[in-house]
């Protein structure tokens, strides 16, 4: 795999600051693939200043012309989709066929829709004896995970150069590789110089700086609890903005007018789809009584089907980490119907893909993000009961109601304490906002209201 052996900070590809370098590992047969310099704060301070040097003239460029450069950046995403996908592949594991349709699909949709969102945007608005002016914030230092490694860098960049911001990026340390990729995009697409810069590095280091750097003016992570809640101190101390986009513990909730055997198979397959490393992930499935062991046989069948086709988790961290989990399941009394902790290769980071049923609401299976292929069937009498259940975790941020009728399945999402929900199957729209009900985060993220995010408001009376 190539990699480039420096930071790129105002344009060009520079040496690192330091001598560190990260070892990129390919999770399906565990051989080292690249190097990337470990970033340091001295890095981040240079990228910091480049990206406040380039701002004014960013922010004073036609959004016009600001959408020609991310249209041109979806067309450079488009002309590398190939390579895209195997990097995304090689780094991240997810099988090839997966990669070229979520994490190559997903960010060409959404840069798509940021360039036609710059283009068509009210910048400006007219209030009574007011007129509002919408300003882009300033730097963003942007943070973000493995699991949809693309599509976060995406999701953060594309709206913010939309906006006028200009940003730092530190992706995540297992996926540097199509963060790399992306620079080289944001280049070719004719970007100016400092708009956008990328530091790869480590999460407490170069990540940590990046958070607290007094020159950044909006911080914008997506990733654990834990961090999250740690970067958002950091930045309500300095008063500064705060995108948090965290875990979930979603709920599929089968009505039982619903089609029983769809809902279980789509739900199934939404579980074990990139090895269950998705935060909007419905990890626990909520069927009533009348149904619950045909849901339970048919659960299991699907599941078995993933056997072969799941690719690994991300690194050996995570896959002690899911397998511990589904210990704790076994040890907790709920009951194994597919998969199972042992590791079902003897190279690679895989899981089995997994099923529990007789979850109940207070196992730590039914409350905490596992973020692998781990899914929990849970029993209901009736429908208040099914909303206490899905309600009942520290999450919100996704779900899915299943019902014969569309009207009957609303009713029921409208009571749910969580960001999108998706009604009988319905599909991802890269314009609906998305992000966190509750601990799953602060902010949203695609479509207009993800680009509101990086703006901020002048009024002018008159
Ligand atoms: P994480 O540590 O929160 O990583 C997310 C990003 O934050 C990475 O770029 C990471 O760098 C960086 N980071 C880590 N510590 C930091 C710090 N002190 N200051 C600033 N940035 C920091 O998540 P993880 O360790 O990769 O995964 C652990 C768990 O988080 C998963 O099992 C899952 O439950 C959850 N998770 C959720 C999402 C989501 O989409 N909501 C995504 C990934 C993980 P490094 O790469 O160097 O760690
Ligand atoms: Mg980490």
């Amino acid at each position: 795999m190539k990699a480039h052996d420096g930071m790129y900070i105002d344009g060009e590809w520079r040496p690192a600051a330091g001598p560190d370098t990260i070892a990129v590992v390919n999770p399906a047969d565990e051989q080292v693939i690249a190097h990337v310099p470990a970033g340091t704060s001295e890095d981040v301070d240079a990228a910091v200043r480049a990206a406040r040097a380039a701002f004014p003239a960013w922010a004073a460029t036609p959004p016009a012309e600001r959408a020609a450069r991310i249209g041109a950046l979806r067309d450079v995403l488009v002309a590398r989709k190939d390579e895209i996908a195997e990097t995304v592949t090689a780094e991240l594991g997810s099988p090839l066929k997966f990669s070229h349709a979520v994490h190559v699909g997903a960010p060409i949709a959404v840069a798509g829709s940021y360039a036609d969102l710059a283009a068509s945007y009210a910048f400006e608005e007219k209030v009574g004896n007011s007129t509002v002016h919408l300003e882009p914030v300033g730097v963003v230092g942007a943070i973000t995970p493995w699991n949809y490694p693309l599509h976060q860098i995406v999701a953060k960049v594309a709206p913010a150069l939309a906006a006028g911001c200009t940003v730092v990026l530190k992706p995540a340390e297992d996926t540097p590789l199509v963060a790399q990729l992306f620079a080289e995009a944001v280049h070719e697409a004719g970007v100016p110089a400092g708009v956008f810069n990328l530091v790869t590095g480590l999460g407490p280091v170069a990540g940590q700086a990046l958070a607290g750097h007094e020159g950044v003016d909006l911080v914008s992570f997506t990733g654990s609890t834990a961090v999250g809640r740690q970067i958002g101190a950091t930045a309500g101390a300095a008063v500064k903005r705060v995108a948090l986009e965290l875990g979930g513990k979603s709920a599929n909730v089968i009505l039982p007018s619903a089609d029983l055997a769809k809902a279980v198979n789509v739900g199934v397959a939404n579980v074990m789809s990139n090895s269950g490393q998705t935060c909007s992930a419905w990890t626990r499935m909520l069927v009533h009584d009348s149904q619950y062991d045909e849901a339970v046989s048919l659960a299991a069948e699907a599941a078995a089907k993933y056997g072969e086709r799941i690719g690994p988790v991300v690194n050996a961290k995570q896959q002690e980490r899911v397998r511990g989990y589904i210990e704790k399941g076994v040890t907790e009394g709920a009951r194994l119907v597919a998969g199972g902790p042992e590791a079902p290769r003897e190279q690679g980071y895989f899981v089995s893909p997994t099923v529990f049923a007789d979850v109940r609401p207070e196992m730590t299976i039914a409350q905490e993000e596992i973020f692998g292929p781990v899914l929990s069937i849970m029993r209901y009498e009736d429908e208040a009961d099914a909303l206490r259940i899905a309600n009942g975790t520290v999450y919100g941020l996704a779900g899915a109601v299943w019902a014969g009728d569309e009207t009957e399945a609303v009713a029921f999402a409208r009571r749910l304490d969580t960001g999108q929900v998706d009604i009988n199957g319905g599909r991802f729209n890269p314009r609906a906002p998305f992000g966190g009900y509750k601990q799953s985060g602060v902010g949203r993220e695609l479509g207009s209201h993800g680009l509101s995010e990086y703006l901020q408001t002048k009024s002018l009376q008159f």
